[in-house]
């Protein structure tokens, strides 16, 4: 019998058989590699019928030991730590673990377009895949949306690609080459991960730089003093498109409330034209507009996708208006910042729907523009003790569910279930007003996740 180390094939094993594990693994079997797929917990349906389907070996429910270390190298699923145990086996003899698409860009040529930063990836990252397409071109949507890269190259590689990379996919990545490198920002984030060092995540974030060309761009926000400090450290080679708020500077930027993108021959709209809505959409937008220039598509079509684009689900989405009175569904916002930037794109007066799984949240960040905003707050959630201590200090008194809105005092209504916070919302709201859930924290006390929240709290909006 033959068996694959007599015929000398590399082995290639994949920790984590989800979406970028079974990708990597039947792009590389496909290859020529011996390969095989190990998930500690278990594997979904359709990705194990994948692997039936390609007759690649798997394990579900643990990781053995002898089918592992045996690897010449190893795809990593981005949400396994490197404090795993097998992982650290692994670092220990020297095994190289790569990510998914430092594995699948071997195999391409396509030019790499790649979004990171610690919010506004997703929304970014759809955008400029809404240009690409709208111009014509052989483009694919890759890393946390969309199919993995690892599997288009394998069944329908493409000529482009729009990445969204996360800091952890950024950490197993080392001779990648983004073409185009997109960093919209860095906070604070994901610190577990990173020994609660700040400078470990923002390391991570500055690897999108690794490896690129002067002929390659490098686009980022020039308002983030992180990333003023970090290229001031690192000099990246790539040529520089930095945007934000003045002129000066900066290759696009908003001032009097005119967008410019002068990346190539400028392009000018009113802010208030962009479809989507706040000042972080501003930068997003700038971002994917500099991101298309760069590839020579034409300003009518950036024009249009900017002032059409409808938006990705779950971030600052228009749900329908009920009696005059809006509802906007920003689910993903599960940080205090994002519900800042949602608070700051508000218009109306607005009834706030906020709680969930407090992750250790400092709410003064919002006070001020909540104060400004909100007449009445909604807690939904199971534990509101933090949420109504916090906002009570700050002037706003207990209501009822069933109280109707009728002076301009401060108010809250602590309630536990959707069905109970949609009631109180539409009680609260006055024609004109905007009802708007960006809640600050996890879901996974009522809801399976930020999406099953977002899509019942849509279902009962509709249902009103
Ligand atoms: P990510 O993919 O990085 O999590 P999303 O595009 O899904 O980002 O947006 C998540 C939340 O972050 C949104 O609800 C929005 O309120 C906020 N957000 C979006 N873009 C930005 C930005 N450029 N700066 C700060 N916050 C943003």
């Amino acid at each position: 019998m033959i068996t694959d180390k007599m015929e000398n094939k590399q082995r290639l094993v994949a920790l984590g058989a989800g979406e970028s594990g079974v990708g990597a693994a039947i792009l590389a079997k496909e290859k020529g590699y011996n390969v095989f797929v190990s998930d500690m917990g278990e594997i979904k349906p359709r990705y194990a019928a994948l692997l039936e389907q390609y007759g690649i070996p798997y394990e579900s429910g643990k990781h053995s030991a002898e089918l592992i270390l045996n690897a010449d190298e190893v795809v990593k699923s981005p949400g396994i730590p490197d404090t795993a145990p097998m992982v650290k086996a692994l670092i220990e003899q020297g095994t190289p673990i790569i990510s998914e698409i430092e594995f699948a860009a071997r195999y391409t040529d396509a030019k790499m377009i790649c979004i990171t930063g610690s919010n506004g990836k997703t929304t970014t990252t759809s955008l400029i895949y809404d240009m690409l397409r709208r111009a014509g071109l052989d483009v694919g949507l890759a890393g946390n949306i969309g199919n993995s890269l690892a599997l288009q190259v394998a069944q329908q590689d493409h000529a482009y690609y729009v990445i969204e990379l996360s800091s952890f996919q950024l950490d197993n990545m080392y001779d990648f080459r983004a073409d185009i490198a997109i960093l919209l920002n860095i906070t604070p984030d994901h610190l577990d991960r990173y020994n609660f060092e700040f400078q470990n995540y923002i390391n991570a974030k500055m690897r999108i730089t690794r490896n690129q060309r002067s002929e390659d761009a490098f686009i980022y926000w020039s308002g983030d003093p992180v990333i003023d400090r970090e290229i001031n450290k690192l000099r990246p080679t790539a040529t520089l498109y930095p945007f934000g708020e003045q002129q000066e500077k900066n290759v696009a930027y908003v001032s009097d409330g005119k967008m410019v993108v002068a990346a190539r021959q400028p392009l000018e709209l009113p802010a208030e034209q962009l479809s989507l809505k706040g000042k972080h959409n501003q930068y997003n937008s700038m971002a994917a507009a500099i991101t298309a220039q760069l590839l020579n598509i034409n300003n009518d079509v950036i024009l249009e996708s900017l002032t059409t684009f409808a938006g990705v689900e779950h971030r600052l989405q228009y749900v329908a208006t009920v009696r005059g009175v809006r509802w906007i569904n920003d689910s993903k916002a599960t940080n205090v910042n994002s519900c800042w930037y949602a608070l700051e794109a508000m218009t109306t007066p607005t009834v706030l729907i906020l709680g969930g799984k407090d992750k250790g949240n400092d709410y003064s960040e919002i006070d001020q523009l909540v104060l400004d905003k909100c007449h009445t707050l909604v807690f939904m959630g199971l534990h509101n003790e933090k949420l109504i201590e916090h906002f009570s200090a700050l002037g706003y008194k207990p209501a009822a569910i069933e109280e109707q809105y009728s002076d301009d005092s401060k108010r809250y209504i602590d309630t536990n279930t959707l069905a109970d916070a949609v009631r109180a919302c539409y009680n609260a709201a006055r024609n004109g007003d905007t009802v708007l859930l960006s809640p600050c924290c996890a879901s996974f006390d009522l809801f399976k996740s930020y999406e099953d929240r977002g899509e019942q709290f849509m279902a009962a909006v509709r249902n009103l």
